[in-house]
């Protein structure tokens, strides 16, 4: 499950140099590149899935896990004073590497501004809709 013009698949094959945190079977944690702040890694499946709706539902879940286990670890070291774990999917939404990757990203007092959104305002006829429409059965 490789993709030849995937960045991080070359990663994944040693034939790109990543400073590693973890490696398994399934799953690498490197140093992001360009750090969002001190210590921001990303976790990414071994195998190729560009995204969400293509990653296998039982690595997500082990991908959730690990996340849990490096946000706790790196916190001890890091001493930071919270914690970013966030996923985008499609360039509409930030992603620019299309193989699968969570971010780590340790949070500092002081440090740079946290990834904000402006809170919009729905009807409560479009938030009932929604609900609605978006209800898993
Ligand atoms: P996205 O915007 O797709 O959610 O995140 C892609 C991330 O991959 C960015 O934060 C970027 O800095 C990081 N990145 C891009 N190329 C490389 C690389 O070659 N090595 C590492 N370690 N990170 C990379
Ligand atoms: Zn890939």
């Amino acid at each position: 499950m490789r993709d030849e013009n995937c960045i991080f698949c070359k990663i994944v094959a040693g034939e790109i140099p990543s400073r590693t945190l973890f490696e398994d079977e399934d799953f690498k944690v490197m140093l992001d590149v360009g750090p969002a702040a001190k210590g921001h890694a990303l976790i990414i499946p071994k195998a190729h899935y560009a995204d969400i709706y293509e990653l296998p539902g039982e690595l997500a879940g082990e991908a959730m896990k690990l996340a849990k286990r490096m946000a706790t670890h790196m916190t001890t070291v890091l001493n930071c004073d919270g914690f970013n774990i966030l996923q985008n999917n499609g360039e509409v939404a930030g992603q620019t590497v299309f193989h699968y990757h969570m971010h780590l990203i340790p949070r500092y007092k002081g440090g740079d501004e946290m990834i904000l959104w402006k809170a919009n305002h729905f009807s409560d006829e479009e938030m009932d809709a929604l609900a609605e429409k978006l209800k898993v059965q």
